[in-house]
């Protein structure tokens, strides 16, 4: 376990220094904002969902407003993002459970947030730790991140919420945020579907199983 906190920290130390300015790359101005982001994000692109996002929230500017919103309506603003139909439920019904059970304001606790229709632990962490700025919320692990972290050797499990677990024993809590999203823009460059390893910063710190 030793050694593997100490490839992990290698690993983030690099990957901080070449990637200096990782963040979200969802657009957002509030818990809100981010959690309706996060669930549009679901098969979709960011990329994607930041072209949406400015016309869906002006006109569904908060969970009082979306829950309110018709069916049609929301749609109309996101049938460009993959599986909208269940994303368009989803909106609703979160935005609408908001309203009723917690006051119209986003929850800031785990437990409370994983109760919203289409909100599961990765979304969770994602709104917790970049719109909340809860360090303990645990760590957001998406494609990029399971992928990695099995090459690196991080973790021999597929399942992301036991990946999680595995990271969280070996990651400085300090540096669950951002390690998603150094591990992401990594995941898109370099550590693609068939690596390039030969150009890797990280190829001294990782076990390679692929
Ligand atoms: S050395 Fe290869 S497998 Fe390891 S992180 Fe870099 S690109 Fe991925």
């Amino acid at each position: 376990m030793k050694d593997r906190k100490t490839q992990v920290e290698n690993i983030i130390r690099l990957l901080h220094a070449e990637y200096p300015n990782s963040k979200c790359s969802l657009d957002f101005s509030n818990p809100f904002e981010l959690l309706v982001g996060t669930i549009l994000s679901a098969q979709s692109t960011d990329k994607r969902v930041n072209i949406v996002l400015p016309s869906l929230l002006a006109a569904f500017p908060d969970a009082n407003a979306m829950a309110n919103g018709t069916i049609e309506d929301i749609k109309e603003h996101i049938k460009s993002v993959g599986l909208y139909n269940n994303k368009t439920k989803q909106l609703k019904n979160m935005s609408q459970m908001i309203v009723d059970d917690f006051s119209e304001v986003v929850p800031d606790k785990m437990k409370h947030l994983v109760k919203l229709p289409g909100v599961g632990r990765k979304t969770a962490n994602v709104v917790l730790g970049n719109a909340f700025g809860v360090p303990d919320s645990g760590i957001t692990v998406d494609t990029h991140v399971i992928r990695m972290t099995q090459r690196m050797g991080l973790t021999t499990n597929n399942n992301a919420v036991k990946i999680e677990k595995d990271l969280m024993k070996i990651v400085p809590q300090v540096e669950w945020v951002d390690f998603t999203h150094l591990f992401i823009d990594h995941g898109r460059k370099i550590c693609v579907k068939k690596p390039k390893c030969e150009e890797c910063i990280l190829i001294s710190n990782c076990d390679q199983l692929y």
